[in-house]
């Protein structure tokens, strides 16, 4: 990686283009309406972005639909396509420092991550669905020796994929991955906090040979580019992620089109629950404190409520206020940086409103709890702690995504189950305990799409991602993505007799 003055120098220089992508060219919103993109890291000026609308989000879909139609990538065998995804994601890696930078600047995460965590994991999620489409075979049915039933996927056709600004170019390949491996086109709205990273990665997509049309993208306000893409009537499915008040809107589109397939992926309030039985209590605090200040908690992920089991509370508590200051905001330019900057004022108000909330509902603020680097012009909250949370309290009940972790007490195994479960969001949830029957039977009956034991940090693109509840009914990730991309199709032979 580059020493800090260097990314610095690079910052300055980097001028995104952030004009649409529709049918293999960049151009220019309908009437040239744009909508200045600041950062959060400083509140630098990056650059103009093209303010997308009904007319743009017409153009993308009709260029996705004649690109489907004429069969020029679904059309192309498996193996053709695997070469040019494996392809695209070899120019990903080669443009790792471009994309990081973009990113980092974007929405205000450390460049250590945009560097080695989210470019490498986009490459691998694209290479991975390019690698599996030439691997994964359709059905026969076990029929009578008269006829022949063939169970096949078919793309679905034209898809909307809508994301959020937290991972921009992680969110985008879990959706466009296995959506082109499996032969659609697709019209990608980025998030208007963080849209350059996705013009971009569009552009290696068309360099790697993915042909103009199959793969377009409008930016633009979720109220305008998102509700015209997700109300068209010639979009087949939308793969969604953001948060739940979202997600419910995307079903009403649907209700309102044309009942096209919706997959939400949405919120989560994840629970990680320490039982007493577990020894290595340093081990899981510092686990707890890397997983929820990761990203600046600006993840769905993230384990915002700690249960702790009330004899060990007061000591484990104390090992994580132990773990904070590491986490203090710093210039997300520097290598060595950890926690950077919340994507922009309006979330870092938002963080602040739930920090007082949280202070007004009687939890104890016990580590951080107010803005930092003011003076930067950039949006920087501490890693905070609340001891003392009730289930019931504002931040334990809402999705704050920003660093701030609630701890919550309980004395059995059934209070911490029950706790854990009082969540109108089911995404993630963690069990610590050194009785393997306990870790196996809380795990069970937790309800969340991903039940972590004993650790907190194992993620692949070989495993299913969504959740339960309120979080969503998408799956991203894993060949169960295929689901939500294809249809299933039967056809029927009749076998003549001898
Ligand atoms: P958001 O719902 O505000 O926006 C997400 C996307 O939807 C953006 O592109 C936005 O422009 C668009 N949008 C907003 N309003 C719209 C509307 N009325 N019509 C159409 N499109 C609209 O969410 P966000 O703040 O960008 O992201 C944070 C949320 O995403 C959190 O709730 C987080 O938990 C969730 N998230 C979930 C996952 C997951 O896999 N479950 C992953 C990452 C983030």
């Amino acid at each position: 990686m580059g020493a800090a003055p260097a990314w610095h120098e690079r910052a300055t220089a980097l001028r995104p283009d952030g004009r649409c992508l529709i049918e293999g060219e960049r151009r220019a919103a309908a009437g040239g309406v744009v909508f200045a993109k600041h950062s959060p890291v400083d509140g630098r000026l990056l650059g103009d972005v093209a303010r997308g609308g009904a007319a743009d989000i017409e153009a993308a879909v009709r260029s996705a639909r004649s690109a489907f139609e004429d069969r020029r990538w679904a059309g192309k065998p498996p193996a053709a396509r695997k070469r040019i995804l494996v392809r695209w994601a070899e120019l990903v890696l080669a443009a790792r420092e471009e994309l990081a930078l973009i990113d980092t600047l974007d929405m205000g995460k450390p460049i250590q991550y945009a560097l080695g965590v989210d470019v490498p994991a986009t490459a691998r999620c694209l290479a991975w669905y390019g690698e599996a489409v030439d691997k994964v075979y359709d059905e026969i049915a076990p029929t009578p020796d008269t006829a022949l039933a063939l169970i096949t996927r078919e793309p679905v056709g034209v898809m909307g994929a809508i994301v959020p600004w937290n991972y921009p170019l992680v969110m985008a390949a879990w959706k466009l991955g296995p959506a082109l491996a499996a032969g659609n086109s697709v019209v990608l709205k980025p998030s208007e906090k963080s849209p350059f990273s996705a013009l971009r990665l569009a552009e290696l997509a068309l360099e790697a040979g993915i042909p103009p049309g199959v793969l377009n993208v409008v930016p633009g306000y979720g109220h305008e580019a998102g509700e015209a893409l997700a109300l068209h009537m010639d979009v087949d499915a939308i793969g969604f992620t953001g948060s739940t008040r979202t997600g419910r809107r995307m079903l009403e589109y649907a209700g309102r089109s044309n009942l096209k397939r919706v997959h939400n992926e949405l919120g989560g309030k994840s629970a990680f629950i320490v039982f007493d039985d577990f020894a290595d209590l340093g081990r899981a605090a510092r686990t707890l404190a890397g997983s929820i200040f990761f990203n600046q908690g600006e993840s769905c992920n993230a384990p915002s409520r700690a249960l702790i089991h009330d004899s060990i509370a007061d000591r484990f508590v104390e090992l994580l206020a132990a773990e904070a200051p590491q986490y203090a905001p710093a210039d997300p330019l520097a290598p060595a940086t950890v926690m950077g900057a919340l994507v922009d004022d309006t979330q870092l108000r938002t963080v602040l409103g739930y920090i007082e909330a949280g202070r007004d509902e009687g939890a104890r603020c016990i580590a951080g709890g107010r803005r930092a680097l003011e003076s930067t012009g950039g949006c920087y909250v501490e890693p905070t702690i609340f001891d003392g949370v009730a289930n019931g309290m504002t931040i334990a009940r809402e999705e704050i995504f920003g660093p701030v972790l609630s701890v919550i007490r309980f004395r059995s195994e059934q209070e911490a189950i029950q706790i854990a479960n009082a969540s109108s969001y089911g995404l993630q949830a963690a069990v610590w305990s050194d009785r393997l029957g306990r870790a196996h039977r809380v795990a069970r009956a937790l309800r969340a799409g991903t039940v972590h034991v004993n650790q907190y940090d194992e993620d692949d693109i070989t495993v299913p991602f969504g959740g339960f509840k309120q979080s969503g009914n998408g799956r991203d990730k894993s060949l169960h993505a295929f689901d939500k991309v294809t249809e299933l199709k039967t056809t029927w032979l009749r076998i003549d007799p001898a």
